[in-house]
């Protein structure tokens, strides 16, 4: 018998054996309809193979047999299996490996391979028996899984980021990228607190936060750090608590990034904001607040704020004839010399340009703030060098003072007020504000184009003010005044618009418009105790036709001439031609009262009196207010009074504010008056009588 035969026989005997013990498994496996169940004979020649071959791999099971299972193994799983390792094998009885196996298709099919060796009943070995799984699934999902670790790893390993891991209080994991952050080796930094490394006045926000992730609330908190080298650096802290099923659950995973040059930057960006870059004072942003602020605390401690706003004399000649860089340097020194000049705690910023803002609390006398601004100016005077020119700089300065109704806008507007008047009067002048420069303001403040589209748009209104008999209180009369109510501004009374208004030709339709509101009133209201007074400019007295104007408001409405009193200042018809004394004549002959206003401010004499067409004198208020105080005043008030008397005239003095005045105008003559004390003006017209 050749070997080969010998061979055979022995197979055909082991087969026989393998399949009856493999029939009674068989049923066991074939639950397991997705797992492959084969025989093989000692040597890898396939005796058997489950059906279910055919749905994994593609193949006919009886086709297979009778070849070696090696032809079908993926060439890099064959190449391990050396005659060492497959004796190894039979020498262990089992075998188990994954593998490829190829599909009849061609294409590889991932497989758990499971086989036992079977002895025959001389205990010799009959072949093997075994199953393959297919686990292309699980081994793709493991792929997946692997390729996402790496890429993970990939990236804790590489970032910038500083990926922690707390637990208990102290780091049981960190990412390498700790030693490019703080310089710390990455090993040795486990098992530290952070606490070791936060700076100390950083601990307390950080604690708060980390209560918060605990809390299960993600937090992010900026705080400095220690490096290893000493210095701090500051970094960016998120935190939160792992709560998913993982080994990490219930640490806390933390994200340092650091933050040292944005920390930096945003500082920068709020110096900025807050900084003139020229002079690193204040700018003006920071002023406008800061008096706010300051004005609210001068309130409380019952002291006024000072404001002083600083100029720079003929600053464009030194820009423009020694260059920008020149005109810099000097600015930069004017500010270092106002700095130097006031107290630490006065308020030195610059507004732009060549303007300075200096705010000072704690004087309470003008004479003090005065002296404050002496000391500002000599230090800005001193000579100066740039660039081989000695300049001989100045300023001028412009100051106010608060009171119980300033607000930041109002100082800074005196304050600005008394600059220009300061620069006015030439170079190196300190002005205080007071409150008659405003009508110098007014040109800038109100733009005529502005009161063109208030005229027309109604926004102004008529407020009345009662004029009383003295001996009585009795409400004789009215004057109409008017106001402008204006969107953003509020009531503004007529000294800051009338300028414009007379200098932009639109005081005949602000009359007009007066004349017609007083008309309207007087037509509604023929019960009105007294006439109405109504103020009218120099300029359009002189225009011509104006008395047919006049009149005509009064017919339209029908009023009656005689309800109706025409207020002209004396300079106005001192400067006017004869025309319009016939005017006013004929106004008289009609019947309208023509009263003569502010008496006593334009220092014609007294006997224009008796050679006007006037019905009436008003004494200025500026005569009231001094009448107490000023015996001339005084002496002189008497004699208007009478000379009114004995032309026959109504004499109303004007600006009565308290009962000492009203006695005393009384006492000088006067019958008639008008002021705060009374009533002031006010949108309807007052009561009949000033109960007082
Ligand atoms: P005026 O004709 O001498 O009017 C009296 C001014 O003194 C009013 O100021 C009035 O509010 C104010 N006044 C009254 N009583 C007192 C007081 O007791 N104390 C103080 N300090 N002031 C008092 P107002 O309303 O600001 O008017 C200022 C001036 O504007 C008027 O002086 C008048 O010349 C002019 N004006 C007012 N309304 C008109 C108008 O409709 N047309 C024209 N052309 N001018 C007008
Ligand atoms: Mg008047
Ligand atoms: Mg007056």
């Amino acid at each position: 018998m050749t070997d080969n035969k010998v061979a055979a026989q022995a197979s055909a005997h082991g087969a026989a054996v393998l399949l009856t013990e493999a029939e009674s498994r068989y049923r066991l496996i074939a639950e397991h309809a997705s797992d492959i169940v084969f025989a093989t004979a000692r040597d890898g020649v396939l005796l058997w193979m489950s059906p279910s071959a055919s749905t994994v791999m593609g193949w006919d099971p009886t086709a297979m047999t009778g070849h070696r299972m090696r032809e079908w193994l993926h060439p890099d799983d064959l190449a391990g299996w050396t005659p060492e390792v497959i004796a190894g094998f039979e020498a262990a009885g089992r075998v188990t490996y994954e593998g490829r196996w190829r599909r009849a298709d061609g294409g590889w099919r991932w497989v758990a391979v499971t086989t036992r060796i079977v002895h025959d009943a001389d205990g010799e070995v009959a072949g093997w028996v075994g199953s393959a799984r297919d686990i292309e699934a699980d081994v793709a999902s493991r792929e997946e899984l692997a390729e996402s670790r790496r890429r993970y790893e990939l990236m804790v390993h590489n970032a910038a980021d500083v990926i922690v891991v707390i637990r208990g209080g102290s780091v049981e994991w960190v990412s390498p990228s700790i030693h490019a952050a703080l310089g710390y080796d990455h090993e040795s930094f486990v098992g530290m607190a952070p606490e070791e490394v936060i700076h100390p006045d950083d601990i307390a926000s950080m604690a708060t936060r980390r209560a918060r992730v605990l809390a299960g609330k993600p937090s992010i908190v900026r705080s400095r750090f220690r490096h290893a080298d000493g210095r701090w650096v500051w970094m960016e802290a998120h935190g939160f608590l792992v709560q998913d099923e993982t080994p990490l659950r219930g640490a806390m995973v933390a994200v340092w990034r650091v933050v040292d040059d944005q920390v930096a930057l945003e500082g920068q960006l709020a110096h900025n904001a807050i900084h003139d870059p020229l002079t690193g004072l204040h700018n003006r942003t920071w002023l406008v607040d800061a008096i706010g602020g300051d004005l609210r605390a001068a309130r409380r401690a019952g002291e006024p704020l000072a404001v002083l706003y600083v100029d720079l004399d003929d600053f464009k000649v030194v820009n423009d004839s020694l260059g920008h860089a020149a005109g810099d340097s000097l600015l930069k020194a004017i500010g270092q010399r106002i700095a130097g000049a006031v107290r630490p705690e006065d308020r030195v910023g610059r507004l732009g340009g060549d303007e300075f803002l200096v705010l000072a609390r704690g004087w309470g006398q003008a004479s003090e703030v005065r002296a404050l601004a002496d000391r500002v100016a000599s230090a800005c005077s001193r000579p100066k060098r740039v660039d081989h020119h000695e300049l001989n700089p100045t300023v001028s300065i412009g100051i106010a003072l608060s009171d119980e109704a300033s607000t930041s806008a109002s100082l800074l507007r005196e304050a600005d007020t008394a600059l220009h008047q300061a620069k006015a009067r030439g170079r190196g002048c300190s002005v205080l504000f007071d409150p008659t420069m405003m009508a110098e303001v007014v040109h800038r403040f109100v733009t005529g184009s502005e009161l063109r589209a208030a005229i027309r748009g109604r926004e102004l209104v008529v407020h009345y003010q009662p004029i009383v008999r003295l001996s009585d209180h009795r409400v004789v009369g009215h004057e109409a005044l008017v106001r402008w109510q204006h969107p953003s501004r509020g009531l503004l009374a007529p000294g800051w618009f009338l300028p414009v208004a007379e200098s932009d030709g639109l005081i005949a339709d602000l009359d007009d418009l007066v004349l017609d509101d007083v008309c309207g009133l007087l037509a509604d209201h023929p019960d009105l105790p007294g006439p109405i007074s109504v103020n009218c400019s120099p300029v359009e007295i002189a225009t011509p036709g104006w008395r047919d104007r006049f009149l005509g408001h009064l017919e339209r409405r029908g009023v009656g001439p005689h309800r109706i009193v025409l207020e002209i200042t004396e300079t106005a018809v001192l400067s006017s031609a004869e025309d319009v004394r016939a005017d006013l004549q004929r106004l008289r002959d009609v019947g309208v009262g023509v009263h003569l206003d502010d008496f006593g401010t334009g220092y014609s004499s007294l006997s224009l009196l008796g050679d006007l067409p006037v019905s009436g004198v008003k004494q200025d208020l500026s005569f009231t207010r001094r009448l107490v105080e000023e015996e001339h005043i005084a002496r002189l008030s008497r004699g208007v009074a009478g000379l009114a008397q004995a032309l026959g005239l109504i004499g109303i003095a004007e600006g009565v504010e308290s009962a000492d005045q009203a006695r005393m105008v009384t006492e000088l003559g006067w019958t008639h008056a008008q002021g705060y004390y009374f009533g002031r003006p006010t949108d309807v017209p007052a009561a009949t009588v000033i109960a007082h």
